[in-house]
């Protein structure tokens, strides 16, 4: 083979293997040329189709390339590799490369590309060059382009409390301007409510700003274990561990009961903290297709043999589709395959079931799953994450999870607060019954625009568009008139998902929900990016 042949297959497949790790969140090391994708690795068929897609762009392929049979990595380096690199795919994953003037493992540098405009948030995670900061060099004129072009708006400051609206300081517009609020996790209006920002403000003056510590030494309050307590009690179980945050409950739990000779079990839709935390844990990771209960049999019948423990993981509402995990079937292929089970209720806290205590009520099956994790800082109106259990797993959890006992806890004010609103939920059952009755009303009013809002039975009400490009133009025009939900694109959600997520909330009064309405069907109208009726 001449030396050229040689640079450009290196190039191709240092380029191959950059996709899948992107895809799969695997590390280089971990990316063993020869190990099955599935089975070996966890990577399946959705994220396959999903690499292929994002490999089919990049080659010059007469015809789509499909992966069928392809199963290892080197199969698809194989695949893909007998075709022509475009240059310009090179440089949206590899952009350092057009400035550079040599790089020891490539051809040569190549020139910016004409499709500059379809680089995203992916294309500036590392590009294992010496200098760090020279995807922060890349990153940054990206950042300030996309925010000029009024298509980034992330982080815009609110001027006070948000509800069912919020005045928001719009940086493009320069000036405050007042949004309908269809972004906030505040679904039972329950930050705004008078009595859990009383209690906050009485026990600051009596415990203080904040106590410093973590939970073992020095950082419990009578406010803590009081939490703990009405936590357990509201999800029916024996016990209860609070955390710093909603991420770190999952990062601490996964990271404390698993390890290397164990396997999590992962939809593949999962929130990040439950990928981060099987990371951390050094576990062997196994991904099935999302909410697809074949797909999740298959891969503990390929999993039986490990002598490890196994871990099924999923997302009680997932929290950019707003679907509801399929829990009956999950506890029972738990049971047959010897598996334990942890749901995230993140979404699902203080909106499903008729008390609102989350998926297992909604299912008829509260204390069915071995492990709840929730966050304290959406439907409840406060800070931190919790689980719960049976005790003899909490207590083990309040020595092993590291998240817990290297980090300070939330201050007992945020417990108070959290303490009411608990109450509150518990006597006040019409704030979830309200809430519903707007979900209702709003999906069926989208339906019937012709609006795709896939399986959504939650909360969040996903407006599917796919392209990430049409999604962000979609989302500015939206923001435009005064419509502020968010704009989810990768790494919120797999390429090609892109989508508009809106969040329902209690304070949504029916004008506010068909204002909303209107908003997306002019939008859809004027921009001609989605069809509707
Ligand atoms: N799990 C899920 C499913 C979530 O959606 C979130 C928050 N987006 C978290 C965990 C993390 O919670 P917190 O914001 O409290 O850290």
């Amino acid at each position: 083979m001449v030396e050229a042949d040689v640079g450009s297959r290196k190039k191709k497949e240092r380029l191959i293997r950059e996709v899948v790790k992107t895809f799969s969140k695997y590390s280089e090391d971990e990316l063993i040329p020869s190990a099955l994708l599935q089975e070996d690795l966890g990577i399946d068929s959705i994220m396959i189709a999903a690499i292929a897609a994002e490999l089919n762009k990049m080659f010059t392929v007469p015809q789509p390339v499909t992966t069928q049979g392809v199963e290892t990595l080197n199969m698809l380096i194989e695949k893909f590799g007998k075709y022509e690199l475009g240059e310009e795919a090179w440089y949206r994953w590899f952009p350092s490369s057009a400035v550079r003037q040599s790089d020891n493992d490539v051809d040569s540098a190549v020139t910016v590309p004409a499709d500059y405009d379809r680089l995203t948030i992916r294309d500036f995670v590392g590009d294992g060059g010496a200098d760090l900061f020279a995807k922060v060099e890349r990153f940054a004129p990206f950042l300030k382009d996309r925010t000029s072009q009024g298509l980034f708006w992330y982080g815009m400051a609110a001027k006070d409390r948000s509800a069912n609206r919020a005045v928001i300081f719009d940086e493009h517009a320069g000036q405050e301007r007042e949004f309908l609020m269809f972004a906030s996790n505040n679904y039972l209006d329950l930050a705004n409510d008078p009595r859990v920002i009383q209690a906050i403000g009485d026990a600051a003056k009596k415990f203080g700003a904040t106590h410093t510590g973590s939970r073992l030494i020095g950082g419990t309050s009578a406010l803590h274990k009081e939490l703990e307590a009405k936590l357990a009690a509201l999800k029916g179980r024996d016990d209860c561990i609070v955390f710093p945050s909603g991420y770190s409950a999952n990062v601490g739990v996964l990271s404390a009961l698993l390890g290397p000779n164990d396997v999590v079990i992962s939809d593949v839709y999962n929130h990040m903290s439950i990928q981060d935390g099987a990371k951390l844990a050094g576990a062997a990771r196994r991904i099935y297709s999302h909410n697809d209960m074949d797909s999740l049999e298959q891969v503990l019948q390929r999993a039986a043999d490990r002598p490890g423990g196994k871990l099924i993981v999923a997302d009680g509402v997932f929290s950019m589709h707003g679907d509801i995990a399929k829990l009956p079937d999950m506890i029972r292929l738990a049971k047959q395959y010897n598996a334990r089970l942890l749901i995230d209720d993140a979404h699902a806290t203080g909106v499903l079931g008729e008390r609102g205590s989350g998926t297992a009520e909604h299912f008829g099956l509260k204390g069915a799953v071995d492990l709840e994790v929730g966050t304290l800082s959406k439907a409840l109106a406060g800070m931190g994450g919790f689980v719960v259990g049976n005790r003899d797993v909490i207590d083990y959890l309040r020595f092993y999870a590291n998240a817990y006992v290297f980090a300070a806890a939330i201050p007992a004010h945020v417990a108070a607060g959290l303490i009411t609103s608990i109450e509150i939920l518990q006597q006040e059952p019409e704030r979830i019954e309200k809430l519903w009755s707007n979900i209702r009303y709003l999906r069926t009013a989208l339906q019937q625009q012709g609006f795709d809002t896939e399986q959504s039975d939650s909360a969040i009400i996903p407006v599917a568009i796919g392209d990430e490009q049409k999604a962000m133009t979609f989302g500015r025009a939206v923001r435009r008139r005064g419509l502020f939900c968010q704009t989810v694109v990768f790494p919120g959600v797999a390429v090609g998902e892109a989508r508009l997520r809106i969040s329902v909330l209690t304070s949504h009064t029916r004008e506010d929900l068909d204002q909303a309405v209107d908003i997306l069907i002019e939008v859809a109208c004027e921009t001609r990016l989605l069809e509707v009726n």
